[in-house]
């Protein structure tokens, strides 16, 4: 008699777990990460009177109240809420620890004369020399950070031999990643109305260490006078976090939608 209530317990206990198994586990899109590139000592690029560290912060705050005003459901973290400076291992660092469904790093970008408009950046290697000077500029940050080639192995930022490493680099997270990289340019462009230069890949050390869907939004060239124009003025940073947001919530729908 104990031998057959034994049996009826184990059955119970597979048959549970079963239904546990067939439960759907619905995905929540609920911490998202929000990066200011720059700050303190290091401003990132300049151009008519503007650096990008001040544009980035700005557009970063401005993301996050959107976020705040329109999902609550979602908690944002951000790397920097002020004029601080913040290294680059520390910035996915902070990410990771908070198990982040999202981390969004925004930046102004910086070229020769004649570019100009937006392209959202994802991990993976440059397949141009125009997108290796971009991530060369922007890891270039570390080179203020003290004890850096501990830090990042020796990685020279400025040396084109460093990103071969990058060629090895897959990630679990790509397909998400240029998912919302293509929605946040097709927002600059439809609704914006900016020019958009579109999703590219290179490597990127604040997204490199990440370990979730990331992505690095450059939101115009400051040596650009149009680009620079408009994220000097607040419409153009206010209408710039409003693409962004809205690319979220697409994703998020999409997202949540699909489990
Ligand atoms: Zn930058």
């Amino acid at each position: 008699m104990r031998k057959i209530g034994f049996s009826i317990l184990i059955c119970l206990f597979f048959l549970m777990s079963s239904f546990q198994r067939l439960e759907p586990k619905s995905f929540k899109l609920k911490t998202i990460v929000i990066d200011a590139g720059h700050g303190g000592k290091d401003p990132g690029c300049n151009g008519f009177g503007s650096k990008e560290k001040d544009i980035a912060l700005d557009v970063a705050l401005k993301l996050g109240e959107f976020i705040k005003q329109n999902m609550s459901d979602v908690k944002i973290i951000y790397t920097r809420k002020s004029d601080v400076f913040i290294e680059l291992h520390e910035r996915a660092a902070i990410a990771n620890r908070n198990n982040a469904d999202l981390f969004i790093s925004i930046h102004v970008n910086s070229g020769p004369s004649g570019l100009y408009g937006t392209e959202t950046f994802c991990m993976g290697l440059h397949k141009s020399e125009q997108n290796l000077e971009i991530a060369k500029r922007e890891n270039s940050s570390i080179l203020m950070e003290h004890d850096h080639t501990k830090k990042y192995d020796g990685f020279d930022p400025k040396s084109p031999q460093s990103y071969i490493l990058f060629s090895l680099y897959q990630s679990a997270f790509m397909a998400n990643s240029t998912k919302l990289a293509a929605k946040i340019e097709q927002e600059f462009e439809d609704t914006n109305k900016r020019h958009s230069r579109g999703v590219k890949q290179a490597g990127f050390l604040v997204l490199w260490k990440t370990s979730m869907p990331s992505v690095l939004v450059e939101t115009g060239f400051l040596t650009d006078t149009t680009d620079a124009n408009y994220l000097k003025k607040e419409k153009g940073r206010i209408d710039t976090a409003w693409g962004i947001y809205t690319a979220i919530e697409d994703y998020k729908r999409d997202m949540e939608d699909e489990e």
